[in-house]
């Protein structure tokens, strides 16, 4: 850090976006656990976001961007510098076929309101807990849709404060991947193009996506959702069962009984725990079938 920041309070700096200090970010986190940031602010607007940026940038701040927190393990030492959590930037509108949704809108919201106009194309996204940006740099899908299949354009704002309007062809979609996990970029909003329907269709659609999640999810337990990236040729949960690690605990870090691709956390789990299941998840899996499970859920901050 460039400056001294504990003798910059932020709170008097911003005062309008809900600045907060050593904040726990397990308030926060789908899993519930994880360590404070030194700084936490919630900007409601572009140009809020654009403000902490500058600010980061200027004073060699580290800045962090988190949505929902939903695909997210903060490690316990929690995370150095400035977090945004994007969740009151939340707008959605819709022209046409175009739903246009701010970063921190919930991705379950921005499927209501797509069905609420007749449009379909979103339903696969009807059960995912992330917000709208966490979505776009995850490249988020499931039962076979994916974002990459509806977004039309993303708009963003670069570490060097720039605000830029890629199109979807330049955001090298991929399997839970996107351009901007490589650049950094901050997502601010994204529309998503998609087709007049039949509304009695759509949400039968999106009611049989969220029973069949609910029936084989341990929804009711927090967790960050599937761990494990599908690998090739092989499905995690099927890979962590035949490795008789459902139930494997460490502290209050559990291998769902439910769904063996799923980590719930059964009490008072610290990531530490969460990070303990994992590496003894990728051990067993890999000495037994030879297969390396790498990470969906992202893992930031410090032991
Ligand atoms: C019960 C459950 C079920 C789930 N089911 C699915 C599923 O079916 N399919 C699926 O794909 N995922 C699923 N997930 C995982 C998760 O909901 C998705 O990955 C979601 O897209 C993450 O969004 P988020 O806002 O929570 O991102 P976060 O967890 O907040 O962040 C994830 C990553 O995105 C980055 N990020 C977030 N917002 C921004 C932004 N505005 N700009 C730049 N970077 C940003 C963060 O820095 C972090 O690296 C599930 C999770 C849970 C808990």
């Amino acid at each position: 850090m460039g400056d001294n920041m504990q003798q910059v309070d932020l709170k008097t700096v911003f005062t309008s976006s809900n600045v907060m200090q050593n904040e726990p970010l397990g308030n926060y986190t789908n899993t519930k656990t994880g360590g404070p940031a030194d700084w936490l602010a919630f900007p409601k607007t572009r140009s809020e976001v654009a403000k902490f940026v500058d600010f980061a940038r200027i004073h060699e701040l580290p800045l962090t961007v988190i949505g929902n927190a939903s695909n997210l393990i903060v490690r316990d030492g929690g995370i150095r510098g400035l977090v945004l959590i994007l969740t009151e930037m939340k707008a959605i509108s819709v022209s046409g076929n175009t739903v246009t949704a701010d970063a921190g809108a919930a991705l379950i919201e921005t499927t209501e309101v797509a069905y609420q106009h007749q449009l379909t194309g979103f339903e696969f996204a009807a059960g995912i807990p992330g917000s709208v940006g966490g979505a776009v740099f995850m490249n988020a899908g499931a039962y076979g849709g994916e974002v990459k299949d509806i977004v039309s354009s993303v708009d963003v704002l670069t570490r060097s404060g720039e605000f830029v309007t890629y199109q979807a062809s330049d955001m090298e979609f991929g399997y839970r991947h996107s351009l901007v996990q490589t650049t950094g970029d901050i997502v601010l909003g994204a529309s998503f193009t998609l087709t007049p329907g039949i509304a009695e269709d759509i949400r039968a659609r999106m009611d049989d996506l969220n029973a069949r999640r609910a029936a084989k999810q341990p929804l009711e337990l927090p967790s960050c959702g599937s761990v494990f990236k599908r690998p090739e040729g092989y499905y995690a949960g099927k890979l962590i069962t035949d490795s008789e690690l459902r139930g494997y605990t460490s502290g209050g870090a559990q291998v769902s009984t439910k769904h063996a691709g799923f980590i719930v956390n059964i009490g008072s789990a610290t990531a530490t725990d969460y990070l303990a299941v994992i590496a003894h998840v990728q051990a067993t899996v890999l000495a037994k079938f030879g297969v390396h499970l790498e990470t969906e859920v992202r893992i930031i901050g410090e032991d």
